[in-house]
């Protein structure tokens, strides 16, 4: 069978793979310039930093047969299990990409093909298959037997009503009332190493900042740089502020935590970060509509639930 995969994160480079895996024929579509979707990486000064999803959990077996395929081609490393001096944080093996967290779709994307900077504007239904139109620049046009869509709901939402397409009444409620946090992410980068010891992270050290950490001490660069996530309840109240407003506060709280400078900094809006309210399972299929939805929104929080979301839709699709 010929599959279309719109969106190159976790869930849909899991699901592209499986589906390739079992000899059917893959193409992952993907607005952005790579893989790996909310796991993301910036080059910025010669620095390496994780600007998105920092680390990823690996307790389902489903998700230690990914892992083992990462490590034999030495993608992810170990990162840390517990912080030291903070018993409240659940311990857990946290893992990472060697590179940066891009690192593990971009070995699934050895085994299909990938289609970057191709934003989906439409999907038709005809003649009992797809037709997947691009928006911008050569307009490319893609021809599936099934399609597979793992973007964020808001984004899906907008693709079914450019595309006069719906489902069931059941299934539509279900699908907008899928919720996300929104994330501002700073990208710093820092005028010497910071005073942090291993693993080079703080969590929560005051209300506004859910995330601070040091990613020369994760070891993915060489050049000293930092990343700060501000909390959901600060990123909703400066969403629409302008830079000057929102990032000082959030560096003055890195550079006391780090004891550092930081010479230049790049910030970014995730409006989709994490879900706080899931669709109620990990996926939808109709073999006969010939679609299958899946992402964080369906599994819930986590890579590790986004993963397995992609793994079990592409399940559906090769039971049907
Ligand atoms: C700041 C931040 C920190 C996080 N920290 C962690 C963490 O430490 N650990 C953890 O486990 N999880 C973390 N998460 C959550 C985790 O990143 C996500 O749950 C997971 O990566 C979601 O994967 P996904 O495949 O469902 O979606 P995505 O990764 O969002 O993939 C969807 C893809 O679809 C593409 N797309 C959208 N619309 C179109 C279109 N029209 N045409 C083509 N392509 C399109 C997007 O560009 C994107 O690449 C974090 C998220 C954020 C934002």
């Amino acid at each position: 069978m010929n599959v279309v995969v719109v969106g190159a994160g976790i869930s849909g480079s899991v699901c592209a793979w499986r589906l390739a895996k079992s000899g059917h024929k893959v193409t992952l579509v993907e607005k952005g310039r790579g893989v790996g979707g909310r796991m993301s990486t910036r080059r910025m000064e010669g620095a390496r930093i994780d600007h998105g999803a920092q680390f990823f959990t690996v307790r389902d077996p489903r998700m230690k047969e990914l892992l083992s395929l990462w490590k034999n081609e030495n993608a992810v490393e170990p990162w840390y299990d517990q912080i030291a001096g903070r018993p409240d944080i659940p311990g857990g093996q946290r893992y990472r990409g060697t590179e940066g967290m891009t690192s593990p779709a971009k070995v699934l994307a050895k085994e299909f093909s990938v289609e970057t900077n191709l934003f989906v504007d439409r999907v038709e239904r005809r003649d009992e298959r797809w037709l997947i139109s691009e928006r911008y620049g050569d307009r490319r046009k893609l021809m599936a037997d099934h399609l597979v869509i793992t973007i964020p709901s808001i984004q899906l939402l907008e693709l079914f009503d450019r595309s006069n397409y719906s489902l069931d009444d059941n299934t539509m409620k279900s699908i907008r009332s899928i919720c996300h946090t929104r994330c501002i992410a700073v990208l710093g980068i820092m005028d010497r190493s910071s005073v942090l010891t291993e693993p080079g992270t703080i969590t929560h050290p005051v209300p506004e900042i859910d995330w601070i950490s040091d990613n020369q001490i994760k070891g993915i660069s060489r050049e000293p740089a930092c990343t700060i996530h501000a909390s959901d309840e600060y990123s909703q109240k400066f969403w629409d502020a302008p830079d000057h407003e929102r990032v000082p506060f959030l560096l003055s709280i890195a550079e006391k935590h780090l004891e550092v400078k930081i010479t230049s900094w790049a910030s970014h809006r995730w409006g989709f970060a994490k879900p706080i309210v899931t669709f109620g399972a990990t996926h939808w299929h109709s073999f006969e509509k010939g679609i299958t939805l899946a992402g964080d929104g369906f599994g819930g929080e986590r890579i590790e639930n986004a993963a397995l979301s992609g793994w079990e839709a592409a399940d559906s699709i090769l039971n049907s």
